[in-house]
């Protein structure tokens, strides 16, 4: 098995990214193992901040990391929350503040579209010119008041309109099939296999 380090310390992340992995050969160790701190995370792109965050780990330990970064994005706020998602209302991060910010943004827009993203990025070290780079989306609108009590940060406000719930009210086994984080690791194994 070929270990590679994992910038979260997110156990679900880090399960379903094991498991994905494991099948082509792959050890998922989360970076805390290593002693390795969590990366800054200054840019204004999901992108940047993944690059960051991977190359920190593979730089601390020598080893090929990955890393992902996600959020939503409005088009009405031009992207927003965008990089900004988890402490969109300031600190502390506090998903229910996240959402009253979002729904008064939003309280006279007749366009309510939005999407989840997620992009994963793969270094082979820390210095490798063509990292491997996957992405997901996961369309939807915003509704004007919250339904349903899984999921986690925005999810009672996003409504897959194709399902006819929110990210709250889907089964977790639903959405871990279409949501952004499913189509990006999916993306991921197709390019692993074959970059
Ligand atoms: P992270 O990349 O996992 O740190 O996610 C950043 C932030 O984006 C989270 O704190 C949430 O506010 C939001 N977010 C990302 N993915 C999801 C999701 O699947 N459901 C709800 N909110 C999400």
């Amino acid at each position: 098995m070929e270990k590679v380090i994992v910038a979260s310390s997110n156990e679900g992340k880090l399960r379903e990214i094991g498991q994905i992995l494991a099948p082509l050969g792959f050890e998922v160790v989360p970076q805390s193992e290593y002693g390795v701190n969590d990366a800054e995370e200054p840019h204004f792109t999901f992108l940047e901040n993944a690059l960051e965050k991977a190359r920190h780990a593979s730089r601390m330990t020598g080893l090929p990391a990955l890393a992902d970064d996600s959020g939503i994005c409005v088009a009405a706020l031009s992207g927003e929350p965008g990089v900004h998602s988890a402490r969109y209302a300031g600190e502390p991060r506090s998903d229910e503040r996240n959402n009253l910010k979002l729904i008064e943004r939003l309280e006279n827009c007749e366009d309510r579209s939005a999407h989840y993203y997620c992009v994963i990025v793969y270094l082979r070290h820390a210095m490798d010119p063509e990292p491997i780079v996957a992405e997901g989306r996961w369309e939807g609108e915003i509704l004007r008041s919250p339904r349903g009590t899984g999921g986690f940060g925005y999810d009672p406000l996003f409504l897959d309109p194709a399902l006819g719930k929110t990210g709250a009210e889907l089964d977790p086994a639903i959405k871990n099939k279409v949501s952004h984080r499913a189509r990006a690791l999916d993306e991921l194994l197709r390019k692993l296999k074959c970059p």
